[in-house]
């Protein structure tokens, strides 16, 4: 899903709340169209885009110029808050479309936060430890009138990690002498005043987000027929076939594309689940799938992966960490026959090019964006349940906001209190959002999610007095 399909959404949901007279209620009509499309201009349009370039001197001498951004799109709800990247994908249009899911996915949420997004337009594998280093400290260089605990937060994303976000903090206190520094990134290590179960949130959090529907919110809500939705007869159908499926101990197959920081974790809660019997039946970096019709051993290929930064792929590499698995082609995850599908890689994976072969019954999106508009849609006809990311993956932000709060209280929290808050606030949310899809939206749950965070942020540019 791209900048282009994500303001068309925007748009699309402004005049659907045109419709819904119970939202911003006004005497006059014509007042109230205007109010609501210039908050609809307002959210599709950008604060501030920034591009830079950061010179490294490569460790064969070679000096490199590289493309780097920072793109603030709404601070309405808060302060600019949202990840950086170090992918050769990134470029403008990506990091403004990153930046907008990060202004709804905290407004869907209720967290105090706008949305930004930080890139830079490198393959960290093919850096250095020391080229890496200076990348990240030229990049705080470069953005640091711009970044600060009350103005702009960045926290890690695809392809940076919490050693990277502990280096940036150590060049902001450095070009900040004497100021607040710890609340300036989220995402740092533990050691350096980050949040206990940081690193884990976002993959924790993306699982709930459907081991939620399945095990709490639908066994609650089967037993009224009386609430159902019409329109959404068949995914009331898929959920109670899953929920057969694993009340019959019959264990239901997850796939997890990406083995990173999001993908591992989802792979090792759905692997650990005590409430009901999953087994990862693959999973995939952007080098290999590798699958099990019985299971795979989620522990033996993270302890692979932590060593080797990637999955196994040759006989010898599995041999040697006594894993069983049949070796595919990346991509082939996509379109393999299990029950969840969790995504926890990159962009735009499922188009309408391939979206008639996906078999999964629940998709769910630990990355961003990944399955297009018309992806959804067509899915969603087919009865399969799309749980979005902005819904899916805000488990990271959840904890990247009580670590910043932490900062300011110079409290620390346990990992038991933080992942405990992050699921109520995950639940809460989710609730909400079930609530609106399964019992009286037409729409898809993408839609439904937008609606929400639309609402509370067209109230907020409202009463900011932002919408004459
Ligand atoms: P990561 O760098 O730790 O892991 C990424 C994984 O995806 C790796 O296994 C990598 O091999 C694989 N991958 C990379 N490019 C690929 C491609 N072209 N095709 C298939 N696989 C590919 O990254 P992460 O932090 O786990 O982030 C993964 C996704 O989750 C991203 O979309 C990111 O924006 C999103 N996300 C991350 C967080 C967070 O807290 N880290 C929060 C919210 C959303």
């Amino acid at each position: 899903m791209d900048r282009s399909q994500t303001k068309v959404l925007i748009e699309e949901v402004i005049k659907d709340l045109k419709q819904n007279n119970e939202f911003l209620e006004m005497d006059d009509l014509e007042e109230r169209n205007k109010t609501l499309e210039s908050a609809g201009e307002i959210l599709k349009t950008t604060d501030k885009i920034i591009k830079s370039y950061i010179r490294v001197s490569r460790d064969g001498g070679k000096i490199e110029r590289i493309p780097a951004y920072r793109v603030q799109h709404n601070n309405i709800s808060g302060f600019y808050k949202g990840g950086i990247r170090f992918s050769e994908d990134v470029d403008e249009s990506e990091v403004e479309n990153l930046a907008i899911l990060m202004t709804l996915k905290n407004a869907l949420h209720g967290l105090p936060f706008g949305g930004a997004k930080g890139g830079v337009d490198i393959n960290p594998r093919d850096y250095t430890d020391r080229e890496l280093n200076l990348i990240s400290k030229k990049y705080v260089q470069r953005f640091a009138l711009n970044l600060g605990p009350t103005q702009d937060i960045p926290a890690p994303d695809l392809g940076t990690n919490e050693r990277i976000i502990d280096w940036m903090v150590g060049e902001y206190k450095t070009i900040h002498p004497g100021q607040a520094y710890s609340g300036s990134f989220t995402g740092k290590s533990v050691e350096n005043n980050g949040a206990k179960g940081r690193r884990e949130a976002t993959g924790i959090g993306t699982f709930l987000s459907y081991f939620y529907l399945l095990n709490e919110w639908f066994p609650e809500k089967r037993k009224d027929s009386e609430i159902r939705n019409e329109a959404r007869s068949s995914q009331w159908e898929t959920l109670e076939k899953l929920h057969t499926k694993f009340n019959e101990a019959d264990p239901v197959d997850v796939a997890v594309q990406g083995f990173g920081n999001v993908g591992g974790v989802a792979a090792l809660e759905a692997y650990n689940n005590a409430a009901a019997k999953h087994r990862v039946a693959a999973v995939s970096d952007q080098f290999v799938t590798l699958r099990h019709p019985e299971g795979l051993n989620v522990e033996k290929l993270l302890s692979y992966t932590r060593k080797h930064n990637r999955l196994p792929d040759t006989r010898e590499q599995l041999q040697e960490y006594k894993i069983e698995a049949e070796v595919k082609a990346a991509k082939d995850i996509l379109t393999m026959d299990v029950d969840v599908m969790i995504f926890a890689a990159v962009e735009d994976q499922v188009t309408k090019e391939n979206m008639k072969d996906i078999q999964a019954d629940v998709l769910v999106e630990g990355a961003n964006a990944p399955v297009s508009v018309e992806a959804d849609l067509y899915l969603q006809e087919q009865g399969k349940i799309i749980i979005p990311d902005i819904l899916a993956n805000a488990g990271g932000v959840h904890v990247s906001y009580l670590e910043w709060k932490q900062s300011r209280v110079t409290e620390m929290y346990s990992k038991e209190e933080i992942l405990e808050e992050m699921g109520a606030q995950m639940r809460s949310t989710l609730k909400q959002v079930f609530g609106e899809y399964f019992l009286s939206s037409e729409h898809t749950m993408r839609f439904t999610c937008y609606s929400i965070a639309l609402r509370r942020l067209t109230s907020l540019l409202y009463k900011h007095g932002k919408l004459f």
